[in-house]
């Protein structure tokens, strides 16, 4: 049997649920994530398509095409940020973790788009810090010693 995870809006019109497992999970600090939550940085998971089933309001949900690549959607009603579809992985789909009722089966891994981040929030945690044009390329360890490159 497929364990689930369900989740839903703040309002509540929404309920959701996933199954697991998922592919990851990550904290984004992209400018467009962080306005449209209202947030340093939102987290993130991704499931593929077949694994997030809408329980309950699918006719609430507005979408968004907040980019070339990115559709969000979000509960029409109370305006909670719910799933992120990009054409460029459209098999997947990202779910907000914080929506979710319960823990799915992974910690955050990472931090992605991190050279986009905010300065007014300050991190102490060890996870890789991702960025770069993707968001996702090694970026170097901050504080690691001298910061100079080699111009490589
Ligand atoms: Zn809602
Ligand atoms: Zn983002």
């Amino acid at each position: 049997m497929t364990e689930r995870v369900d989740g839903a809006c703040l309002c509540g019109a929404i309920a959701f649920h996933v199954e697991l497992p998922t592919l990851f999970c990550g904290h984004c600090h992209c400018s467009m994530c962080r306005r449209n939550h209202g947030a340093a940085f939102v987290t993130w998971f991704r499931v593929p398509n077949g694994q997030l089933a809408i329980d309950e309001g699918a006719g609430e949900l507005v979408r968004h095409t907040s980019s070339e690549h990115g559709t969000r959607t979000f509960c029409g009603r109370c305006g909670s940020s719910l799933f992120c579809e990009n054409s460029r992985h459209p098999e997947d789909i990202d779910v907000v973790l914080a929506n979710m009722h319960g823990p799915i089966d992974r910690l955050p891994q990472f931090h992605f788009y991190f050279d986009d981040r905010v300065d007014w929030v300050a991190l102490g945690d060890e996870l890789p810090r991702l960025g770069g044009g993707s968001g996702v390329e090694p970026l170097a360890p901050v504080g690691g010693g001298g910061g100079e490159t080699d111009g490589v």
